[in-house]
């Protein structure tokens, strides 16, 4: 289908010409009517689908259909919530793209940058806000914004932002926006707290489901290496090294550990750039221009990246640890085989994560296969993997099997010898 069909106008449908898309992506062709429609829709779709243009499109057209009678008194009348800073300005930049032809202004407000200039900016007024919960509230407080013109609501990436700890923020911002109005979610997953939002916050959506997480996983090739925690940066400095990748993005779990691979990384040679939340926000910018300029080779980052980052043609992403939570397992993979192309994502697995492996492939739908990488195996690993391939082994585990089964026969006698021998120890006192 053509964006034509979706009912978008001509200055919409040249600036998105002007981008190269050519055809609608799939949650596009959902949400782009039923926005246009003035309907409630609740789409689960993550990063890396195309969501943004799915609801700032019709947003767009919708906005700029009723014709602003004093330019110098606009007012907000959309206003997107995001998690992150960094998903702000993404999505910032794409509605100024998407929005090039139309006279609408927008902004992005979010924290660890200075308050004034936004300020200023909100001060010379516009039609569309996309903000981070915490900042936005900021600026209710200072009275520089003023949500009761706003006329369409949208939650991107609601389960993050749930995540994150903003409900109460959410709640606040939700009893400042007009009751009528259109509002627009969403989200990866459907957890029990983005269903809470969405019976408070919006009237009969229609539900949209783009794929479920294993599909979305599957673009990419899964390849999971077993080692030792300790042996994990040697690992990766040797994998990128040896195999000459120039752009890798390495995930850890935590700050801590992101400063201390970076920095093992940076000893090896590897032009390493770090990012989490407790870099400014201008570090934070400079190490994602620099990683997509290719003038860094590995950039190692916390979940905070996993989402809201856009970088095209990104051939590898190495999970240095797997994330505590299982869901943001496929945000991070989702980094790479974008729009359609290849990629590779590595996941190096100590005996400690087997559990979260468990639980990714619960959500997954499918088994990741486990490998070792030549070099780094671990001892108890091949000496249970040996144990399985042998017959001896093979013998060993079954008769474990039948005596630890309940119905085994083997099984019922031995427990009831051991009954037999209780009850006479006790018969004897
Ligand atoms: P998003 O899921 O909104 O973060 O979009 C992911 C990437 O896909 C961005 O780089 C968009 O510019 C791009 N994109 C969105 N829609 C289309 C489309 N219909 N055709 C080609 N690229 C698109």
């Amino acid at each position: 289908m053509a964006f034509e069909k979706l009912g978008l106008v001509s200055s919409i449908l040249t600036a998105i010409e002007a981008l190269g898309y050519t055809k609608p992506t799939p949650v596009q062709s959902k949400v782009i009517p039923l926005v246009l429609e003035g309907k409630d829709v609740m789409a689960t779709a993550q990063t890396g689908t195309g969501k943004t243009a799915a609801y700032a499109l019709p947003i767009l057209q919708q906005l700029a259909k009723k014709e602003i009678k004093e330019k110098s008194k606009r007012s907000i009348r959309a206003l997107i919530l995001v998690p992150t800073r960094e998903l702000a300005a993404q999505v910032g930049k794409s509605i100024e793209a998407y929005g090039k032809e139309l006279d609408l202004k927008s902004c992005a407000v979010y924290g660890g940058v200075k308050f004034t200039p936004q300020v200023k900016k909100l001060e010379n007024g516009i039609d569309i806000l996309i903000a981070t919960p915490g900042r936005l509230l900021e600026h209710v407080k200072q009275e520089s914004v003023n949500l009761s013109k706003v006329e369409i609501v949208v939650f991107d990436e609601a389960d993050r932002i749930l995540d994150m700890g903003f409900w109460s923020e959410v709640e606040t911002l939700l009893a400042l926006v007009p009751k009528k109005r259109q509002t627009l979610l969403f989200s990866v997953g459907l957890s029990k707290s983005v269903k809470r939002l969405s019976e408070i916050s919006m009237k009969k959506p229609i539900k949209i489901e783009i794929n479920n997480q294993g599909d979305l996983a599957k673009k990419v090739k899964q390849t999971i290496y077993v080692c030792d925690q300790d042996k994990k940066c040697e690992l990766l400095s040797f994998m990128i090294g040896s195999q000459n990748w120039h752009q890798v993005l390495v995930f850890t779990k935590t700050k801590q550990s992101a400063d201390e691979v970076g920095a093992y990384m940076e000893d090896s040679g590897l032009k390493t750039l770090i990012l989490h939340g407790d870099k400014a926000h201008s570090a934070r910018t400079k190490a994602l221009k620099d990683f997509k300029a290719g003038t860094i080779r590995v950039l190692v980052a916390t979940d905070i990246a996993s989402r809201g980052l856009d970088i095209e043609d990104l051939p590898h992403v190495i999970n240095y640890e797997l994330p505590g939570d299982a869901e943001d397992y496929v945000h991070r993979i989702g980094r790479t085989g974008r729009a359609g192309k290849e990629g590779e994502a590595i996941s190096l697995v100590c005996k400690e994560e087997k559990s979260v492996l468990k639980e990714i492939e619960k959500i997954l739908k499918y088994g990741l296969k486990v490998e070792f990488y030549k070099g780094f195996e671990t001892k108890e690993w091949i000496d249970k993997e040996a144990k399985k391939s042998t017959i001896k082994g093979r013998i060993e585990r079954s008769q474990e099997k039948r005596l630890t089964q309940p119905n085994s026969i083997v099984g019922m006698h031995k427990r009831k010898a051991k009954e037999k021998k209780q009850e006479h120890k006790k018969g004897r006192k």
